[in-house]
């Protein structure tokens, strides 16, 4: 097969790049769980005054609107990055396993124009 990378040493059934996506996707559904990430969403809201169902509204750190929670991210200040070999495997889960201080809420456009910008950078740095 074309463009495949090579096989999984451990599980030849597989090749290497599909081992890191799994490893990548256990990580981020424990980060879905991340306390801090939690605590950094509290500190970003405030009760919702207007009418409906909404209880809590958002700060955006970049545009400094405010947004129901469906429209905000909790954002890496310093992405994790790329996870596709062992020795990526520590910096990556430090990362993303961070504290408070290193989370931001964004709200979706913002969020979008910053993960934009970080997959630029990062294609700049494999050239
Ligand atoms: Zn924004």
């Amino acid at each position: 097969m074309a463009n495949r990378t090579p096989d999984c040493e451990i599980y030849p059934k597989w090749s290497e790049a599909r081992f890191w996506s799994f490893i990548r996707s256990a990580l981020r559904k424990a980060y879905s769980r991340w306390p801090p990430k939690f605590d950094a969403l509290k500190d970003a809201r405030r009760d919702f005054k207007g009418t409906g169902r909404q209880k809590y509204e958002f700060l955006c750190a970049e545009c400094s609107n405010w947004f129901p929670q469906k429209s905000v991210q909790v954002d890496h200040k310093i992405p994790a990055g790329s996870l596709r070999e062992w020795d990526d495997l520590v910096p990556f889960t430090k990362r993303l396993f961070c504290s408070k201080d290193d989370l931001q809420i964004l709200c979706s456009d913002c969020h979008k124009v910053k993960t934009a910008e970080e997959r630029k950078a990062a294609k700049e740095k494999t050239k």
